[in-house]
């Protein structure tokens, strides 16, 4: 339809009534065009904001590591067995500011060791994954071989029931590969692993 208005000074040029109409007609598609072109750019953004959601779901994924709750965990033993990697990406590690440095550490020697000497029969590791060296009398130091260690958490049920539980399993990042359905999280009776910021990603007693 042609506005009125419009197109009275048209006729005052001196166009004719079918000029008038073609040209109402031709500017009408143009709008037609316009209102496609805008509807077809808005859901192009639609599409594309969709398309992104799977990346920033992994952007948010990549932001966040798998990590046990030292607390909750009780040595299980699946650690060492579950996990996608072997040897496992769990592994002992052991707080000096927590530990007594005792002579019989449990965590290092087995319960009914008859001597506290290095001998494997006496060890609690199955691995030898367990260093002592002697500070000064009654004092030695325990550090941890983690080239060694697979994650059994042997050590750790004795230094827990027995000792100050200063040795505790963590997921070493270095070594493990944040799968997204983490197999050891999802065997874990005790629902010990949680995913922890990857700006702070131990979860240290102390
Ligand atoms: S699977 Fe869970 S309870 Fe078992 S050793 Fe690992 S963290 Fe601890
Ligand atoms: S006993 Fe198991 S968890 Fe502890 S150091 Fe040895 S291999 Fe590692
Ligand atoms: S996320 Fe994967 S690599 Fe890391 S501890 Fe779990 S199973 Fe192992």
């Amino acid at each position: 339809m042609v506005p009125e208005g419009k197109w009275r000074g048209a006729r005052r040029t001196g166009l004719e009534a079918g000029q008038i109409k073609r040209v109402a007609a031709s500017e009408a598609i143009a709008t037609r065009r316009d209102f496609f072109r805008r509807l077809g750019r808005m859901l192009m953004t639609v599409v594309g904001v969709a398309a992104m959601a799977p990346l920033a779901r992994r952007v948010r994924r990549d932001m966040t590591v798998w990590q046990i709750d030292p607390y909750r965990c009780i040595q299980c033993g699946n650690c060492a067995t579950h996990c996608v990697l072997m040897p496992s990406a769990v592994k002992c590690v052991h707080d000096a500011t927590i530990c007594g440095y005792c002579d019989r550490c449990f965590g290092y020697f087995q319960p009914n060791a008859t001597r506290l000497d290095t001998a494997a029969e006496h060890q609690m590791c199955p691995l030898g994954a367990i260093q002592r060296r002697f500070i000064e009398e009654p004092y030695f130091e325990y550090t941890i071989d983690e080239t060694l260690c697979v994650g059994c958490g042997k050590c750790v049920k004795g230094c827990n029931a027995f000792g100050n539980g200063s040795l505790y399993l963590q997921v070493r990042h270095d070594r493990c590969v944040n799968c997204n359905d983490c197999a050891i999280a999802r065997a874990c009776p005790a629902g010990a692993f949680r995913r922890v910021p990857a700006s702070r990603p131990y979860r240290m007693k102390t």
